[in-house]
């Protein structure tokens, strides 16, 4: 196991996020590589501590090949560090910036990948609330898996606290912009991570973020008003039968009537070949 944090020895800078930083590292002793998400307290409320000591507890007791491995967590006054595998091609994210788009066939594994996740998370009571692309990672065996476990939402960052939110809330489904749901059962629901799978997987075959078009000024007005009102969805042309039929299950804006993770999990989309390796 990994006693001290001083074991561990800072290589690269993997990643940026609302909250915090994650290094790539190596265990001095073992030579093994690990990635470590330093989050930083700026306001140290106990609040504001107690709830990060609560996402760290669930992120240390999930257990999925679905969803990044957290091996330790040290807590000390002014941060929290996670001790995670590593992931060596980044996040789906970096993976579009480099590709633009991806081929029907990856995109189908990838939604697979996340609809276990999330049949794993839902099953444990867990809703992710962040699902997008940069907290969905790949390794070196082409494994995606879901990361980040809104650990972001409860400390502030120094990164502009606006970007942050627009570039969160581009993924969140209607039912979230909705005061009524606010504290009931939809608000933060298991469908709303449905929902956000449903972006993820239209903006891998379309290139971009896809409720919104390229030149339109991604402002919060033009953003809720296509995730709430915008009837007509912008299908690629090439986008197949299968393709076309899952994406709308998925971005229903009635989280009542949109597809379930146990209904998509079956859908003929994500059961062509699969590439991946999880075992
Ligand atoms: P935040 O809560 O700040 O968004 P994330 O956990 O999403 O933090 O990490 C931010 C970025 O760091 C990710 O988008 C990814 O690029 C990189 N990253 C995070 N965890 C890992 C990991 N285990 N392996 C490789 N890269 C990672
Ligand atoms: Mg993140």
């Amino acid at each position: 196991g990994i006693e001290d944090l001083s074991d561990l020895e800072k290589l690269a800078v993997l990643g940026r996020g609302n909250g915090g930083t994650v290094y790539k590292v190596r265990h001095t002793r073992t030579t093994s590589i690990f990635a470590l998400k330093v989050l930083r307290f700026y306001h140290n409320t106990t609040n504001i501590r107690q709830h990060a000591a609560r996402e760290a507890e669930i992120f240390k007791r999930v257990d999925s090949p679905y969803i990044v491995r957290c091996y330790a967590v040290f807590d000390s006054e002014d941060d929290l560090c996670f001790v995670m595998e590593h992931m060596e091609r980044g996040s789906l994210h970096d993976v579009l910036f480099v590709n633009k788009i991806l081929p029907e066939d990856v995109i189908s594994g990838v939604a697979l990948c996340v609809l276990h996740g999330l049949k794993y998370l839902h099953r444990m009571q867990i809703v992710h609330g962040d699902i997008k692309p940069s907290n969905l990672l790949i390794n070196s065996k082409g494994d995606v898996k879901i990361a980040d476990f809104g650990v972001s939402r409860v400390v502030v960052g120094k990164r502009d606290a606006y970007e942050a939110f627009m570039g969160t809330c581009a993924y969140m489904s209607p039912e979230r912009f909705d005061p009524e749901g606010w504290d009931g059962y939809n608000a933060d629901g298991f469908a709303g991570d449905v929902w956000s799978l449903g972006v993820v997987v239209l903006e891998c075959l379309v290139g971009h973020y896809p409720l919104i078009g390229v030149g339109e000024k991604p402002d919060w007005a033009t953003l809720v008003c296509a995730i709430c009102f915008q009837e007509r969805l912008e299908m690629p042309e090439n986008a197949s039968p299968d393709f076309r039929s899952f994406v709308s299950k998925c971005l229903v804006k009635d989280w009542s009537k949109r597809g379930t993770v146990d209904e998509l999990i079956d859908h003929p989309f994500v059961n062509r070949t699969y590439l991946g390796s999880h075992q």
